[in-house]
């Protein structure tokens, strides 16, 4: 019959989707660090804390970037222009 091969390959495939689904269950990367995480493993993971800040400063580098264009964009306007030229006098007046 022709329906006979499709279905051995059809097994074929079922195989490798479950291989990947196994793979991906296992390791998980840690919300909090991002290191990969085997699950189910006798002691607990805990976050190095140089790694959270590393992790967490690489998360936010846009927005860094986001604050440092928002500022100079401020600065050219001219009420940007008139605090930097007030915190000038500020800074003039109090050394
Ligand atoms: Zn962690």
């Amino acid at each position: 019959m022709p329906g006979h091969r499709p279905f051995g390959l059809r097994r074929t495939g079922n195989l490798h989707v479950k291989e990947v689904a196994v793979f991906r269950s296992r390791f998980m990367p840690c919300p909090d660090c991002g290191e990969s995480v085997e699950r189910g493993e006798p002691t607990p993971h805990v976050c190095d804390p140089a790694r959270v800040v590393e992790f967490q400063m690489f998360g936010l580098r846009r927005e860094v970037d986001r604050l440092d264009d928002a500022l100079r964009e401020h600065l050219a306007t001219p009420s940007g222009r008139f605090e930097a030229w007030m915190a000038w006098h500020e800074v003039r007046r109090t050394s």
